[in-house]
């Protein structure tokens, strides 16, 4: 400690780049902090710290196996959040100097390099904003909030004196549960699982958080209802969504969007309180929707779109602008190229002409390369095992090829399959047109020099906030991955390609992925940081979400094998 003070004291008032003799290690007693990398200036990046607590003391239950640990260690990120707000006072003069900040968290719990619960430490990792005062050391500062805010968030976040260890049990708990219910949905015949008491509405468009005022909690119809045994909160009713094709009806505004959006965000676990917590789907669940303007790389989408204009192929379909039911055709390819049980579809980002073609539009349109999507449901299901949950308001030609039908009124769901059957009489049936075969689309090897890291005299590949990566001096635009969920993972994504992309040779797309995350789930997360100490704000991505970033690289050069 006294090593620190005299550190600081020696560089009070000097040039802000004099910070750069924090840099090591420093014993504070209750914990060890270590400065790992200091900012050139007050306005560049924070600094990087961690925070190592001598022991941990915590209950060795809450973390006892991995799943615990990870819901144990997004409860101290949340916890330290918490207690830095407290703790630190903040916007000390200029830039953003005098602020400390923990990786952001969302509604959900994933495996992050935010916190690491040891067996005989507990560490947290940190971005520090070093006073400045002009452009100079500001060490009185600099020393209130490394010798006495760190120890106070330290006391308040990383020690079982300042936590609330019921709160952090229970958050362990909830979170083993949903993965309990996760893991046994295919045993039970599932592919989604809503329980009854969910809240599904989220506060608005712009937030993930539950909706507050007047939101009608979930309620299985008793044709869906299912019982589960969960290892913490013993048996569970809810509505058990079964595999094959569902459609989800009912009148604008009645709750189908957001139910929809419900199961989209299942594949992960969800904090306590979001109302989602035992809202599970399918873990490599990916939801469809289509996005035109998007690049495509030789993407195999001839199950779904027979020949273009001009005699294309779509064996090999490549694209820097690809129209709406393209893309939604290239991106239900590419979920398939990686992995997936269950599309999630909705018809409120969907292509009109994707969805559906009816029998007028077929007689006047003769050229017509694509197949809607309502003729190859049932080939996906049937030769492919993939599952489908469909929202559709508009099209009755869908209760044709739908195993189950349910019926959203008032933002309850009703089992309508029976009455979609008399519907089906009462009204003749759409003829499909000639569906091209789906197949599994062919694989594809993407070349590791197409993928440009350079700029100026750098090279790049890091996240951009949540939605955009930037690898050199391309941008690339993640907005449209619905199931992308903070901004850790964006980053984590953005260093697995560039690692990629430093390589040589061609890949094929599903080994890049699983490669990176094999490695990950081998050797952590911090792994990915570019040197030992901080390894900067990383959350796991799925390999769906990885290898759709992948493909979104409009300089991407990639050929099916
Ligand atoms: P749809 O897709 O059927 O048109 P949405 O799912 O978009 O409808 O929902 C319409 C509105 O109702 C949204 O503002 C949504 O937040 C709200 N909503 C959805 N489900 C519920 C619910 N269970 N309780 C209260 N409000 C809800
Ligand atoms: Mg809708």
């Amino acid at each position: 400690m006294r090593r620190l003070q005299a550190t600081l004291e020696r560089i009070d008032r000097k040039g802000y780049g004099a910070y750069k003799d924090l840099q090591g290690s420093y014993d504070l007693n209750e914990f060890t902090l270590f400065i790992d990398k200091v900012q050139r200036d007050p306005f560049a990046p924070p600094s990087l710290v961690r925070v190592r607590t001598e022991n941990n003391r915590f209950d060795p239950p809450l973390f006892g196996n991995p799943v615990r640990r990870v819901a144990f260690e997004d409860f101290l990120t949340r916890a330290v959040e918490k207690a830095l707000r407290w703790a630190v006072k903040g916007n000390r003069v200029s830039g953003g100097s005098g602020r400390i900040e923990i990786q952001r968290t969302s509604q959900v719990v994933l495996p992050r390099t935010s916190v690491v619960v040891a067996d005989g430490y507990v560490e947290a990792r940190m971005a520090v904003g070093l006073p400045a005062r002009g452009r100079t050391v500001d060490a009185r500062a600099a020393r209130v909030m490394l010798l006495e805010e760190l120890p106070q968030v330290v006391r308040e976040a990383l020690t079982p004196a300042g936590v609330d260890v019921e709160e952090s049990r229970a958050h362990v708990e909830v979170v083993e549960d949903a993965c309990h219910l996760r893991r046994r949905l295919p045993e039970l015949g599932l592919v989604a699982f809503v329980a009854d008491g969910a809240v599904l509405p989220r506060e608005s468009g712009a937030s993930d958080k539950p909706l507050r005022n007047g939101a009608v909690p979930f309620r299985s119809p008793k044709e869906y209802r299912v019982t589960v045994g969960l290892p913490n909160r013993g048996e569970v009713f809810g509505m058990g969504i079964p595999e094959g094709v569902t459609l989800v009806a009912g009148g604008g505004f009645h709750g189908k969007s957001t139910l929809l959006s419900a199961l989209a965000w299942g594949v992960y676990d969800h904090t306590p309180g979001d109302g989602r917590e035992l809202v599970v789907t399918r873990t490599d669940a990916v939801k469809i929707r289509a996005e035109d303007g998007r690049s495509v790389a030789g993407v195999d989408i001839s199950g779904m779109i027979g020949d273009l204009p001009g005699g294309r192929s779509t064996e090999n379909f490549s694209t820097p602008n690809a129209s709406g039911s393209t893309s939604q055709a290239a991106n239900i390819a590419e979920a398939l190229e990686i992995g997936t049980p269950l599309l999630l579809v909705d018809e409120d980002t969907s292509a009109t002409n994707f969805m559906i073609r009816d029998e007028r539009m077929r007689e006047l349109v003769r050229k017509e390369p694509i197949s809607p999507f309502i003729d190859l449901v049932r080939p996906l299901r049937d030769s492919l095992g993939v599952s489908t949950v469909v929202v559709v308001g508009g099209v009755g030609d869908y209760l044709d090829v739908a195993d189950q039908v349910l019926l959203m009124e008032d933002y309850e769901p009703h089992d309508a399959t029976r009455r979609a059957r008399e519907v089906r009489e009462e009204f003749p049936a759409r003829i499909p047109s000639s569906a091209g075969a789906v197949r599994q689309p062919k694989g594809r090897r993407v070349r590791a020099s197409s993928i440009d890291l350079r700029r100026g005299k750098r090279e790049t590949a890091r996240g951009k906030g949540l939605h955009a990566i930037e690898l050199g001096r391309e941008r690339v635009d993640l907005s449209y991955l619905e199931q992308l969920a903070e901004a850790g993972q964006t980053e984590a994504i953005a260093r697995i390609i560039g690692e990629f992309a430093a390589g040589k040779g061609s890949r094929g797309v599903g080994e890049v992925v699983n490669r990176a995350l094999g490695s990950v789930s081998k050797n952590g997360l911090d792994s990915l940081g570019g040197f030992r100490g901080h390894p900067g704000e990383l959350s796991l991505p799925r390999p769906q979400e990885v290898a759709a970033a992948i493909n979104r690289i409009r300089s991407l050069v990639a050929q099916t094998s």
